[in-house]
């Protein structure tokens, strides 16, 4: 590690601010940053965003915490923090939480974890340890706001909720993309770095790509046919395509025919959804529907591909769903060029068969909603909170989220967030959640931590294995011991307890399930993966990688991987374009894909019925993506709010003229739930009927201390987004399709 005050390259570091994992060279010269793309890097190849650019800013935020602060008031607007030491910030909790489980029990006990997780393998060791500490039910996460349809459905589908194919976009001849925008995103459940390049050689080499999405996106606009869908309606229309191709006899499955349950059945559950009648609903026409399945049916390889505007509406798992049912129909699960399961470096080969998938093992109190994952919907957190009875959440702890901007109805939870008898939040900054925490525990910065993207290297369009050192010294215990300490607090353990102690039994628990797996001694095996500077986190990793698909097997194979390799080279290892799983990637109770599992079958009713809906002068609310921002958590860094407004109402010129909006005017929004009022863009971006703002915004509540994001802090969109929407089957709420009314304010 070297400190910044040296100039020079500091070391090569995979950017952890989105899904895509790009490779990066990070220096110092004249006391600024110098951070440009790794050209080793053999996934990347060089390619960075302006993101990662700001990773050096994002590090030196002078608004970080560096220490643990204890609130001391209850009005945000009024209350001071205090820095405190770790030991006093550990007994602070450990007092509040003695009192509440004494007087509520562990069900009053609730977690949220944040979408930032999913980037740190500190976490994604820890977290469940701590989670299973709590003892408690109330489990909550950005994924009910997020990709928990495309769980369901994998699960349903595959009996692994992990197992999602992604598009094999580097071979495929035809992509079907629907509510994805990766030209600003740069991908969501597809990880690859250079999206943009990859979608242009797609064309070059005499491929389509044909893009579903009611604006007219950036990626868009470089697609060779942009169908404008009225939102909500992916469900619908994946669905049609699926009516087409078995009407029509172009289904092909294949040799995905064996493994498949259930193929003869998908005529009768999928008649409804005609051409006319999917065309209808989804604004496109039936023409447009016949015409796609069609072209899906005549490709020499296709791939479907839907992300968060398809997946965040009340039919989320229904397309989900579909996405892979039309991916079977014409023969491209699983083959190059349609949709592959990745097997990166610290994925294991499966045996063919499991437990299946199930939800509802219980249901959430208030709301009744079916747990999924072990988690409840984030969207009935408010009321968890604020309505009485057993059960009733008291405490909640909060790591790496910020649910007061990106959970619906978000006033309300923040109201609720304010009556808890104990919050305390894993987090580096004071934002909108955290200034209701009664203690904040802040993570090093992002430079200060070393690197493996284990949810996201499994999501990859080839298989990797990519691993970076922490650059910088830790200016405070690293991520895994403030989980590990407040897993000792939470099991009941001392305040001073430092963590270690759960920590080390985490490994030696990893150490023996290896040992069993390849028949090796557990304490040899735990030996194995120690190293004089490692973290439990490395270890837990390198076991992982050791005793994976592409393992050294510790020692069975000379050229196999482990972590000690991948430190040895820090641009990474590409292992190879994605290969067949089939059968072995399955987890379902009989080794076979349930193409209609009883809860889409019964689920594929309720879309019938929408089918029918009334929707006519409803204008609907959709949100949608910026290359700079993700989600609530870089409006801090000057680089990355510079220019225009951007948090802006968009509507297209035909509903302007109809409700006297003015491009530059502000207009009043207002859904079944709550109202504000923002600055208005006229553009014909914009299907008519149809308005977006982005969310993540909305900075100006008392007590933030984000200076620069203080500044535009622009609005909350989740104000509109309403609680009571939810994909039943997920649990996921609408974000996508709000019914909203607009006036124009004078
Ligand atoms: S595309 Fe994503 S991973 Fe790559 S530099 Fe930008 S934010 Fe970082």
């Amino acid at each position: 590690m070297t400190d910044t005050t040296t100039d020079g390259v500091l070391g090569h570091r995979i950017c952890p601010l989105c899904e895509a994992g790009c490779g990066l060279e990070i220096g110092r010269r004249d006391g600024r940053w110098l951070i440009r793309g790794d050209r080793l890097d053999p996934f990347s190849k060089g390619f960075l965003c302006p993101k990662g650019t700001a990773l050096g800013a994002l590090h030196e935020d002078p608004d970080r915490l560096r220490s643990p602060v204890i609130r001391r008031g209850d009005d945000p607007a009024t209350a001071t923090w205090e820095p405190v030491g770790w030991d006093e910030a550990f007994a602070e909790i450990a007092d509040r939480l003695t009192a509440v489980v004494a007087a509520h029990g562990r069900e009053a006990l609730a977690v949220y974890v944040g979408n930032p997780n999913a980037h740190s393998h500190e976490n994604a060791f820890f977290l469940p340890g701590l989670i299973r500490s709590l003892g408690t039910r109330h489990v909550y996460s950005a994924s009910t706001v997020d990709q928990m349809p495309k769980h369901v459905s994998s699960g349903l589908l595959f009996g692994d909720p992990d197992a999602i194919p992604v598009p094999d976009l580097d071979r495929t001849d035809l992509l079907l993309m629907l509510g994805a925008n990766p030209l600003e995103s740069n991908g969501s459940l597809c990880t690859a770095p250079d999206f943009p390049g990859r979608l242009d050689a797609l064309r070059r080499r005499g491929g389509r790509l044909v893009v579903v999405d009611p604006r007219r996106t950036r990626t868009a606009t470089i697609a060779d046919t942009h169908l404008a869908i009225r939102p909500g309606t992916d469900a619908h229309l994946l669905v049609g395509l699926a009516h087409v191709l078995l009407r029509d006899d172009l289904a092909r499955p294949g040799r995905l025919a064996e493994w498949c349950r259930d193929l003869d059945h998908l005529p009768a559950a999928v008649a409804p959804f005609t051409p006319e009648a999917v065309g209808a609903v989804t604004g496109l026409g039936a023409d447009a529907v016949e015409t796609l399945a069609r072209d899906l049916a005549a490709a020499p390889t296709a791939a479907v591909y839907a992300r968060i505007g398809a997946h965040t509406t009340r039919f989320g798992s229904l397309a989900a769903w579909a996405t892979d049912v039309v991916n079977v129909l014409t023969g491209n699960l699983d083959r190059p060029g349609g949709a592959m399961f990745t097997l990166s470096g610290h994925q294991s080969r499966g045996s063919g068969a499991g437990r299946g998938f199930t939800t509802g093992r219980w249901t959430g109190r208030v709301g009744g909603a079916p747990e999924v994952r072990g988690e409840l919907p984030v969207a009935h957190l408010a009321e968890e909170i604020l309505v009485p009875g057993p059960g009733q959440v008291r405490a909640l702890f909060t790591v790496a989220g910020n649910p007061v901007l990106s959970t619906p109805d978000s006033a309300r939870l923040d109201h609720a967030l304010a009556g808890l008898d104990l919050m305390v939040s894993v987090d580096p900054w004071l934002n909108e959640t955290t200034r209701r925490a009664h203690v904040v525990l802040p993570p090093p910065g992002p430079l200060a931590r070393s690197h493996y993207d284990i949810g996201l290297a499994g999501l990859a369009v080839r298989n990797i294995a990519k691993w970076s050192p922490a650059l910088l010294p830790h200016d405070g215990p690293p991520e895994w011991q403030i989980l590990a300490r407040l897993t000792a607090v939470i099991g009941g353990e001392a305040p001073d307890d430092d963590g270690r102690g759960v920590a080390e039994a985490l490994v030696q628990a990893r150490a023996q399930r290896v040992a069993t797996k390849l028949g090796l001694d557990p304490a040899e095996v735990r030996e194995a993966v120690r190293g004089p500077a490692r973290s439990p986190a490395d270890e837990l990793l390198d076991l992982m990688l050791r005793s994976g698909a592409w393992g050294d097997g510790f020692g069975a194979r000379a050229d196999g991987l482990s972590l000690a390799r991948l430190e040895a080279d820090h641009h990474g290892l590409d292992l190879g374009p994605l290969v067949p799983r089939l059968p072995e990637v399955l987890r379902t109770t009989d080794g076979r894909i349930d193409l209609l599992p009883a809860p889409i079958r019964s689920d594929l009713d309720r879309l019938a019925d929408d089918l029918h809906r009334d929707r006519a002068g409803h204008l609907v609310l959709v949100g949608r993506r910026h290359l700079r921002s993700n989600n609530s958590w870089l409006h801090n860094v000057p680089v990355l709010v510079k220019g225009r407004e951007r948090c802006t109402l968009q509507v297209h010129p035909d509903d302007a003229t109809r409700l006297g909006l003015r491009d530059g005017g502000r207009a009043l929004v207002r859904s079944a739930v709550g109202q504000l009022d923002t600055p208005v863009e006229v553009t014909d971006e914009i299907r008519p009927g149809v308005v977006s703002l982005p969310h993540g915004w909305g900075h100006d509540l008392p007590g933030v201390r984000l200076r620069v994001a203080g500044e535009r802090p622009g609005v909350n969109s989740n104000v509109l987004t309403d609680p009571g929407s939810i994909d039943p089957l997920s649990g996921t709420a609408e974000l996508n399709g709000i019914p909203v009314e607009v006036e124009a304010v004078p």
